[in-house]
């Protein structure tokens, strides 16, 4: 049985208490929100915080105001309750649909979209236990020195696989990010480095507060996810489009936009989530159905050196 390494825990009720603890303790800190990457991780002395700071009661996390002209999510709102609310099949159905091909049942009602943004990097070189790693005198990316997927590699090349990331990003979403020091916005797409180990911009004394949308009146999109398990598993490939809709006298039809917007997450080498179209056309053509993401997987993996992420 794995065990939890020893840590102290904090319950602020507030954001500003939250980043002040965090300010504080400084590196040593982690933010906990539903647990479901992170306490796994610790069992496997992946990450060893010496204080938890747990977002649970934290006021003004959770919760969606959706609205025509922008939307505003709270980090700590459950996957599962994106998952039930009708509103979000309404212009932002590929964050629902993202959101409900998350893992199982159990782990949608803890895990928050903020959790899922900040998602640890994958690879099966590290997504072991402690001894395992040990015997390989362990890798790069924690306590050691080389990286077993590239050996002459100067950078990791482990995976993002959040779900929810490319959704956001083909919408358009930018995240509020708040330290003892002030807050700051920027475009969820710029959250990402290309690089497994300093995988994400966020400051380590900084929370993701909330996610924020703009418009979504009229527009359509998807998400499309390929994974080894059809029950359960982390994504090989995702792909998601926006597209804009226009009202024609007998109802909605498609219209040839340039705003459509794609992203595209897949199992290249420390593969962040990326907008990878701009023009609708190219974006649509991209993920028109699930066996073109099958196609395209194939086509990609016949040209890929790597392989360092497997399923669950
Ligand atoms: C069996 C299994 C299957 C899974 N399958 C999938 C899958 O198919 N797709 C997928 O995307 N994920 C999957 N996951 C990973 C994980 O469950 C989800 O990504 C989940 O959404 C993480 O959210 P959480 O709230 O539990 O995050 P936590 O575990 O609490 O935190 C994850 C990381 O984010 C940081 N963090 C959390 N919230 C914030 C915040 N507000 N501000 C700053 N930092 C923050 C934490 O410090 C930690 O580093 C799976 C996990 C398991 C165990
Ligand atoms: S890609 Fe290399 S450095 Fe990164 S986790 Fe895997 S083995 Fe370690």
């Amino acid at each position: 049985m794995m065990r939890l390494p020893l840590f102290d825990f904090r319950a602020p009720r507030t954001i500003d208490e939250a980043a002040r603890i965090l300010d504080g303790e400084g590196t040593s800190a982690m933010v906990l929100a539903g647990g479901t990457d992170l306490l796994p991780n610790m069992k496997r002395r992946q990450q060893v915080p010496q204080t938890l700071i747990s977002l649970r009661h934290v006021e003004g996390l959770s919760g969606a105001q959706l609205d025509h002209s922008s939307s505003r999510l709270g980090a700590c709102l459950t996957l599962t309750e994106i998952a039930k609310d009708r509103r979000f099949r309404n212009g932002c159905s590929a964050l629902w649909q993202a959101a409900s091909l998350v893992a199982t049942p159990h782990i949608r009602n803890m895990a928050t979209l903020g959790g899922n943004i900040c998602l640890d990097t994958r690879c099966l070189y590290y997504d072991q236990n402690y001894e395992w790693r040990k015997a390989i005198d362990f890798c790069k990316k924690k306590d050691g020195e080389i990286c077993w997927v590239a050996t002459g590699s100067s950078k990791c090349m482990a995976v993002s696989s959040t779900d929810t990331a490319p959704a956001l990003i083909a919408l358009g979403a930018s995240v509020r990010l708040q330290s003892s020091s002030g807050e700051r916005e920027i475009l969820l797409a710029d959250l990402y480095n290309n690089d497994g180990m300093n995988y994400i911009t966020r400051q380590p004394n900084e929370i993701l507060t909330e996610i924020r949308l703009g418009s979504l009146k009229a527009w359509k999109s998807t998400y499309w996810k390929l994974r080894r398990r059809g029950s359960f598993d982390f994504p090989v490939r995702c792909s998601c489009c926006k597209d804009r809709q226009a009202t024609r006298q007998h109802g909605f039809r498609h219209e040839l936009a340039q705003e459509g917007h794609c992203c595209v997450r897949d199992e290249r080498p420390a593969g962040t989530p990326r907008r990878r179209y701009e023009r609708r056309a190219a974006a649509v053509d991209a993920i028109s159905s699930r066996r073109d993401l099958i196609g395209t997987t194939y086509l990609g993996s016949a040209r890929q050196p790597l392989f360092n992420c497997g399923g669950n």
